[in-house]
Formats: structure tokens, C-alpha cells, sequence
């Protein structure tokens, strides 16, 4: 049970930010520290990436997203860190009070300071007006991957990637550990977005056909993805046969709970407004991580977290 109680800090979201800034506090002798987590499993993004591209600077080692959540979680729990999973967040009200829900119980609880560290989502199909019918097969590069390594499925084998940020190429590269056969790579620009002079050769290497300067106007299919229609520049379409379409990148930050809220928004980037140290137009709110735009590894997100904890703490000292 949380409710009623009231806590030092209260820690929204348990990636790498969240769990980082809450051993942060626990260093700086904060005690009462809770970490709420809508999974069932803390960790947060990484949790879904199978592939070995974490940790090197924080625990100079080359780890899979996977165990690198478990090596943050197991971190937090040797400093006795307390972490509720299943608790979503509904609200953040003034002075340090937040509305939740869980299995067993909903309402409000407060902390002297909230870090919000809610990270951010990749744009759906819908935040990308592709019409079309709406079959199953259709999903981001996290519920791809999730789906993968966190529920053992293989949701398609000849799947359509969008786009061409890094996040695409992890895509791509799992889709391929697995045997796929991605059918094509399509980027709006006349460019890779992530190092164009590299990944133009790279993705030819994976034999994958690249479509530059299109997108993806149609999607069919009654049960499952049939094909995609992608247009280009001069307005011609053509038509890919698969059964899988991944949307990759164009993130957004994962502020929707700060919108609907007394905290101040920035406009341009849709991240909560903060000042040089994190600190939200109530100073009882602070956010961190990739809540804030733009778009950070999981080692940056952990060190923006293990500074704010810092922070926070030296604030409450105050
Ligand atoms: C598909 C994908 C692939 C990536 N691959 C790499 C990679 O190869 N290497 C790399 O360094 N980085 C990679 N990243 C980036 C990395 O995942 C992030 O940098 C890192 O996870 C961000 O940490 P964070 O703590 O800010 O947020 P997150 O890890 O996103 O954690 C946010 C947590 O907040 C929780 N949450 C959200 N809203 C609520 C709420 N209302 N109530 C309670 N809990 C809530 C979420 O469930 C989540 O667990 C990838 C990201 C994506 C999406």
C-alpha cells in the first residue's frame, strides 16, 4: 500500500533514469525514496532490447538491454531502494501530490519532490495519418521487440520498416537475428536520417532495398498486413507485399500526463519546461531522462539520473 503515506521522493517511471537517480538519493542519505512503475517488471525501454549496446561507460561492459535492466534493478535493491510495479500514474497535482492506480488500490500520495522520468514512445500509425485498412502486424520498433524478447513471439517475417533513425537500424538488425527478411527500408528525406554516409552501404549489406524519398500512404490486409503503399516525390506509388509494418523513431516525449496538468509544457518539444536543473514550474516536480527531448542512449539517461538525484537531494538538505 501507498496511499496515505508520504515520501521524500517519489520516482514516475524505472528506466535507467528513474532507477539511477533513486541510488542518487539513497548515496546522498535520502531515505524515503519510491520508485512507481507501470510494468510488472522495472527497467523500463531497455528492458525490450535484446541486442548488447548498454552499459559500457556506467558498468564497462557491453550488455543487452535486458541485462542492463536487471543490473539497475539489482542496484536499486542493494541500496534498499523501494520499487511498486503496476502503479500508473493518472495525475500530478500541486506541491508534490500525484494520482495512481494499481491492482490493489487507486487514489493520491505525496513526496516533498516528484522526478518525473517517463521517457518517450515512438509515433504510431494514427500520429501518422496512414490510412488503410487495420489489420494485426502493424506496430513501433518497441512492441516489435517487445513482443520478441519479452513474449517469445515473432510478429511477422517479411516486415516493411519505416523510417531510418538509429532506432530503425535496431530493427532492422533484429529482425534479421531472427531470420526476417525485411522487405524494404522507407525514409520521407533523400537520406538516412542516423550517419547517412554509413547506413546507405549498410543497408544494402542486409540486402534490404532502401526507398528514399517515400512514405507510406496505405496499409492492406483483412486479418494480416498484405502490403504497404509507399509514394514518392513526384506523387508515383507502388505496391510491397508483407505482413509486417514497423514504425520506427520520430519520438515523442511521454507527456501526455504533464499536459493535462498544472506544469508548464515546452511548446516545441512537448517535454515538461525545466530550468538548468531539471526543476519543473512547480519546484516540487523535477524531470529527467528522455521525458526531456531529444532523443538519449540508456548511459546518458543513466547519468542525467544519477546528477538530478544529486540535485534533488541537496535541495531537500536546503
Ligand atoms: C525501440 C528502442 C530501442 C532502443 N535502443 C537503444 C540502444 O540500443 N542503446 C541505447 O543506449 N538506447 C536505446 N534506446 C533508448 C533507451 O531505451 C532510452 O534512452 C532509455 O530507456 C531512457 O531511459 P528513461 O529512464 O528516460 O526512460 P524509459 O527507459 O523509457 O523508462 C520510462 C518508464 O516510465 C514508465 N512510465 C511511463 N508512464 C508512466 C506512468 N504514467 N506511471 C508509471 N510509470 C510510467 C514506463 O513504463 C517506463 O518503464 C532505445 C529506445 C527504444 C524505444
Amino acid at each position: 500500500m501507498i496511499s496515505g503515506k508520504s515520501y521524500d521522493v517519489i520516482i514516475v517511471g524505472s528506466g535507467p533514469a528513474g532507477l539511477s537517480a533513486a541510488v542518487s538519493l539513497k548515496k546522498a542519505g535520502i531515505k524515503n525514496v519510491l520508485v512507481v512503475e507501470r510494468e510488472p517488471v522495472a527497467g523500463g525501454t531497455v528492458r525490450h532490447c535484446g541486442h548488447r549496446s548498454f552499459g559500457l561507460l556506467e558498468f564497462q561492459r557491453l550488455l543487452t538491454g535486458a541485462n542492463y535492466a536487471k543490473k539497475i534493478r539489482e542496484e536499486a535493491k542493494k541500496y534498499e531502494v523501494q520499487v511498486k510495479t503496476k502503479v500508473t500514474v493518472t495525475q500530478y497535482l500541486p506541491a508534490g501530490e500525484i494520482g495512481f492506480i494499481s491492482p490493489e488500490e487507486s487514489g493520491t500520495v505525496s513526496a516533498k519532490r516528484v522526478l518525473i522520468t517517463t521517457g518517450l514512445r515512438e509515433a504510431t500509425r494514427s500520429a501518422r495519418l496512414v490510412s488503410g485498412q487495420r489489420p494485426m502486424g502493424v506496430m513501433t520498433t518497441a512492441a516489435f521487440q517487445s513482443m520478441i524478447y519479452l513474449e517469445d513471439k515473432l510478429p511477422c517475417r517479411r516486415p516493411v520498416i519505416v523510417g531510418s533513425e538509429i532506432v530503425s537500424f535496431s530493427a532492422l538488425m533484429t529482425a534479421k537475428h531472427f531470420k526476417m527478411k525485411p522487405v524494404a527500408m522507407v525514409e520521407n528525406n533523400s537520406k538516412m536520417t542516423f550517419l547517412p554516409w554509413v547506413f546507405n552501404k549498410i543497408v544494402s549489406l542486409f540486402f534490404t532495398p532502401l526507398y528514399l524519398n517515400s512514405k507510406v500512404v496505405g496499409i492492406t490486409g483483412d486479418q494480416r498486413v498484405e502490403s504497404v503503399v509507399i509514394e514518392d516525390k513526384r506523387g508515383e506509388r507502388t505496391k510491397l507485399p508483407c505482413d509486417g509494418v514497423i514504425f520506427t523513431g520520430e519520438f515523442v516525449s511521454h507527456s501526455t500526463l504533464v499536459k493535462t496538468s498544472h506544469l508548464e509544457i515546452d511548446n516545441n518539444t512537448t517535454s515538461p519546461e525545466v530550468d538548468q536543473d531539471g526543476r519543473c514550474s512547480d519546484s516540487s516536480y523535477y524531470a529527467t531522462g528522455n521525458v526531456l527531448m531529444p532523443f538519449k542512449t540508456g548511459g546518458k539517461c543513466w547519468r542525467l539520473g544519477r546528477k538530478i538525484g544529486r540535485i534533488i537531494a541537496d535541495d531537500l538538505k536546503r
